[in-house]
């Protein structure tokens, strides 16, 4: 199958466009290199360095006819969305709807989205959070990811554009950018791994779910292959707190470190957890990877990357 993925170059879906590559499918990755490497694309990917929000986009389409686009690109970072919301905008809700139209346009038969479930969720009244739990966007970049949603939906019921908008947690591991969602583990690896003191905000003892690249790469392949429309989290249902993530990282590349922390950041979540139950039954999708062999394949990845 021909697969247009947006973001391409960038953590989460180089390893999806690897992942359908070894499956046979061809795939054509749309990236502006913002925030992406050129050494995370794919060598048999076909590449366009472009930005979704470039005209060049209908050509790419008109060229290259994807039966599916497994949308990506975004802006995302949560601080730089509160700082400037309306890059924020323009990238995460505009270049989104351009894309779809694209979508529209050229009968696309599925468009597969990158959304969040803990920024989405916000403070959880109860744990793990399912699909249907109150949605308490706080940020501008879970506003966005709330509205590509709703716009998904649009296409869905008025141009019948099938969708799966999989909600992640807090997604880790190899090639992963210190300003995403789950940040705190490259910013501990990078640091212990130079020799630097990390600092733990606040407590520490604040909880999120980590689900490890490989899992979240599968997931987008089963989006793929099940006919399945609406949202479904990619989390672990397991809550970890930032306290756990620093002693695991240590105990592998710094034991002596010690254990500093410094003030809270403000409005900071306090608990985050999804519940993959839907993601099981719809999609037959089950995290695979124990936390500790995860954070040590990061660690490995940014030690050669020294
Ligand atoms: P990333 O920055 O590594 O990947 C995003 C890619 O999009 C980058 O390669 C960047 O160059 C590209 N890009 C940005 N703006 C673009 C534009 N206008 N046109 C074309 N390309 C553009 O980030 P990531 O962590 O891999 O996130 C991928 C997606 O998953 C994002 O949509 C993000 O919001 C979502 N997500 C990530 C997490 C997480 O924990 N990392 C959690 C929930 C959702």
């Amino acid at each position: 199958m021909k697969i247009l993925i947006t973001g391409g170059a960038g953590f989460i879906a180089s390893h999806v466009a690897d992942l359908m590559i070894d499956n046979g499918h061809d795939v054509v990755i749309v990236d502006d290199l913002s925030n992406g490497k050129k050494e995370n694309i794919n060598p048999r990917a076909a590449f366009y360095h472009a930005s979704i929000l470039d005209r060049t986009l209908a050509d790419i389409f008109r060229e290259e006819k994807p039966e599916v686009v497994i949308h990506h690109a975004a802006q995302i970072s949560v601080r730089d969305s509160v700082k400037d919301p309306l890059r924020d905008m323009e990238i995460n809700i505009k270049g989104s709807v351009q894309l779809l139209e694209h979508c529209k346009d050229h009968q696309v038969k599925k468009i597969i989205f990158s959304s969040t479930g803990g920024a989405l969720y916000g403070e959880q009244d109860y744990f793990p959070a399912d699909e249907n739990h109150p949605m308490r966007p706080l940020s501008p970049y879970a506003i966005a990811k709330l509205s590509v949603e709703k716009y998904l939906f649009f296409y869905f019921t008025t141009h019948h554009l099938p969708y799966t908008a999989l909600r992640y947690a807090n997604v880790y591991g190899p090639r992963q950018d210190p300003c995403g969602e789950a940040g705190v583990v490259a910013i501990f690896c990078q640091r212990m791994l130079k020799g630097d003191q990390p600092v733990i905000n606040g407590d520490g003892n604040q909880t999120r779910d980590f689900v490890y690249v490989g899992d979240v790469a599968r997931a987008n392949l089963l989006a793929l292959q099940h006919e399945v429309t609406g949202e479904i989290n990619i989390g672990t249902g397991v809550e970890t707190s930032i306290n756990t993530i620093f002693n695991e990282i240590r105990s592998f590349v710094a034991p002596g470190t010690p254990e500093v922390h410094g003030p809270a950041m403000p409005g900071e979540q306090l608990r985050s957890v999804l519940s993959y139950q839907k993601a099981r039954t719809v999609l037959g999708w089950e995290p695979t990877m124990p936390l500790t062999e995860g954070l040590k394949r990061t660690v490995d990845f940014f030690r050669h990357m020294q």
